[in-house]
């Protein structure tokens, strides 16, 4: 059914088909409904008026209005380079007003003599104030138009602000908008939830938002609507998770056996944290449950996330299943199975390793091996999901290192078993602040591994530039004379592929001249290297017959040498925080104490100082996510984020939304409590709402993106 919200933006009197061309291509928006949801990104108060003499540098950030008279206009140079330039004055001193683009058109539009008010950012220039393309109006009440306090500033576009549709050109559509649509904005929430979370209704939510007469009115619009968002998106996610656990059958794992016990009693390296200790009781609840697991173990690097997934697979082979566990490069598929193959190795657990470099002989062994169910652990990279890849009998999946795989992926490992599918345990090092988590998994369960094994000293982190090189090199060499080992890493992005490449050789070059063989060894690897010499690279470094691994970010994930102490990130300041920190957790696994020097620029922008800093400040995992969610937050103007779903949400901001988001998922949780179905008539309205959500276009989510 159309609505007067589903019409195309072109027939918006003052639009017309150009426009709406460019504002479905700019910003999305191609319907009335899209642009009454293109909410400000913020406010400003426009009864101000600032006297010029009163502008000064630190609102160079800030719109403010100035109300003045023009003294002198005229362009100044010619052709593509002519601008226009304005001396405008108030009783309190001159400002000088230029434009560089639509020079002609702004021009017929003002009048020396007259006064208008300016609206823009002003910056200092030799002690003068300047504004470059202001919007401006003459100083009247526009008819229809009640004097505002605060006005929204909604985000445009360079291509849009040329066709006439800055941000106050924006407003004025939403004012014409409004008169058209104003009647026929329809209620999204039953009326027994407005009454009880003492919301206003979506068409004064909408209003307000757009039009805000006071802060109060705009506060109770901006909760109104980011509780309906994140509320929404709780009752999927809650829904989701609730068919799950209670229609979905798992296999039931209530046995503990010989492998379990023999290798928990007899070969366990170390005594279990006492997180760890919780994490597989979890694990064994769902695997006793009946229904099947879909869980998340979340822990910071080094935090020991491999051995409980093990003790977890032991119990799944002493109920007779197998299990699997995939990881995201070969590398780090082959260093699992070598680990624990020599864990298990008397316990008679048998463990294959598959990847994409597997011959075809051996392949062919692990197929008949895994049909026969005489395999009980397969280990191994993308390879494991190919279609020839069949279990007899696959009971317990492992993803470690969740965030380099698609949710497709994750979907078809689960089908690997066609009788019943089988239990999921995914793995993170990447810490997901609690509000992201509760968006992204909200239809996972969710354990924590919040302790570091005993013994580890904090890693010791520093800031360095290009000045320090000959120091950095006297430090490695000082840790290398006391048999310690280096990582150096430098980035590697797919853009600029070549140049990385490059840069990783040249400094490799540098440091073979400084590290001489044959008193120093060092190797190179990178992920354009054959395999082959990737892996004895790696087990050069591996053995301590090299003591520099110089590398890209291959290394990034999972490689595992305790006796290295120094990690020298190159370029640091092109990596995310959450990338820093988990190269980071590469050192410290050992009882050293352990270093992490970051090498950048002498200019840095102010966020990339900001993740410098936070990096030295702290080595807590969830700590630097929540600031790496802020710092994102903040440099994201309209808060938009998508969620695990692949829902885009439009009004919130993760980052500063976390109470709401909250509070959303309780009363979503109160709610589904009541009326599992939303079957009952008063959620009519939750149910057509969770039926838009599904329509919405799907994106799929790459946390490597977010994290
Ligand atoms: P991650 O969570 O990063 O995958 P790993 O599972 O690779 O961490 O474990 C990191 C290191 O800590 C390994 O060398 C592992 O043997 C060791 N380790 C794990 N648990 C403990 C523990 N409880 N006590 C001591 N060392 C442990
Ligand atoms: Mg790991």
């Amino acid at each position: 059914m159309d609505t007067i919200l589903d019409r195309p933006i072109q027939y918006l009197p003052g639009i017309g088909q150009k426009r709406a061309e460019t504002l479905a291509a700019e910003i999305g928006v191609e319907t009335f409904g899209d642009l009454l949801m293109h909410i400000p990104f913020r406010y400003v108060d426009r009864s101000k008026i600032y006297p010029i003499a009163q502008l000064n540098d630190e609102m160079a950030t800030q719109f403010v209005q100035v109300r003045a008279r023009v003294v002198d206009m005229g362009i100044i140079g010619h052709g593509p380079k002519a601008r226009l330039s304005l001396v405008v004055s108030d009783d309190t001193g001159e400002m000088e007003v230029v434009w560089f683009r639509g020079v002609r058109y702004v021009m017929k539009k003002l009048e020396v003599g007259r006064e208008y008010i300016f609206f823009g950012r002003p910056t200092m220039f030799n002690g003068t104030p300047n504004m470059v393309h202001p919007e401006f109006e003459p100083p009247i009440v526009v008819e229809g138009q009640e004097p505002v306090g605060m006005q929204g500033i909604y985000s445009t576009t360079e291509r849009l602000s040329s066709m006439g549709l800055g941000t106050r050109a924006i407003y004025n559509a939403m004012r014409t908008l409004w008169g058209v649509v104003k009647d026929n904005i329809p209620e999204t929430l039953p009326s027994y939830l407005l009454a009880s979370e003492g919301l206003v209704t979506r068409a004064q939510a909408l209003h307000d938002i757009h039009f805000p007469a006071s802060a109060e009115a705009l506060n109770a619009a901006m909760r109104r609507l980011k509780f309906e968002e994140l509320f929404v998106i709780q009752l999927q996610l809650l829904g989701q998770r609730r068919v799950r656990t209670e229609k979905s059958q798992g296999y039931l794992m209530p046995k503990i056996g010989g492998y379990f016990n023999m290798f928990y009693h007899e070969n366990l390296p170390f005594a279990l944290t006492a997180a760890q200790q919780r994490v597989v009781k979890e694990i064994r609840g769902d695997m006793i449950s009946g229904h099947q697991m879909n869980r998340l173990m979340q822990g910071d690097v080094g935090s020991g996330k491999t051995i409980v997934a093990l003790l977890c697979v032991l119990i799944a082979a002493d109920n007779g299943f197998q299990s699997a566990i995939m990881a995201p490069t070969e590398i780090l598929a082959t260093q699992h199975y070598r680990s624990i193959v020599e864990m298990v190795e008397t316990t008679g657990l048998k463990v294959e390793l598959l990847t994409g470099s597997t011959r075809k002989k051996k392949r062919e062994e692990i197929a008949e091996g895994l049909l026969s169910g005489e395999i009980n652990l397969l280990i191994g990279t993308h390879a494991l999901i190919e279609d020839g890849v069949q279990f007899s009998r696959l009971g317990f999946v492992v993803i470690d290192e969740q965030h380099r795989f698609g949710v497709m992926q994750r979907a078809k490992l689960r089908l690997k078993n066609q009788e019943m599918p089988p239990h999921v345990l995914v793995m993170t090092a990447t810490p997901i602040p609690r509000t992201l988590a509760m968006t992204l998994y909200g239809d996972l369960d969710v354990s924590v591994i919040d302790e570091l094994p005993p013994g580890r000293k904090p890693i010791h982190t520093s800031h360095a530039r290009e000045s320090h090189r000959l120091r950095l090199f006297g430090f490695l060499r000082e840790q290398i004379e006391r048999g310690r080992q280096v990582y150096i890493v430098y980035p590697l992005i797919q853009e600029s592929e070549k140049m990385d490449v490059a840069n990783l050789e040249a400094g490799a070059e540098v440091i073979a001249r400084e590290f001489p063989p044959p008193k120093y060894t060092s190797v190179v690897v990178h992920g354009k290297m054959p395999a082959k010499l990737k892996d004895y690279g790696m087990e050069l470094f591996k053995e301590g017959k090299a003591q520099i691994l110089i590398s890209t970010t291959v290394i990034e994930v999972g490689v595992n040498v305790p006796n290295a102490t120094v990690m020298v990130i190159e370029s640091a300041e092109r990596f995310g925080l959450s990338q820093l920190h988990q190269l980071r957790g590469r050192v410290g696994r050992g009882g050293e104490q352990s270093y992490c020097i970051l090498m950048t620029g002498d200019k840095l922008t102010t966020e990339a100082r900001h993740r410098m800093e936070a990096m030295v400040s702290t080595t807590d995992g969830f700590r630097l996510s929540e600031l790496d969610l802020q710092l994102r937050g903040a440099g994201d103007i309209d808060g938009t984020a998508q969620s695990g779903q692949g829902i885009e949400i439009k009004v919130s901001n993760l980052a500063k939304d976390g109470e709401i988001l909250e509070y959303a998922r309780s009363v979503a949780e109160g709610v589904l409590a009541e009326d599992p179905a939303l079957a009952e008539e008063r959620n009519a309205l939750l149910r057509e709402a969770l039926e838009r959500l599904g329509r919405q276009k799907k994106v799929e989510l790459d946390l490597s993106q977010i994290s």
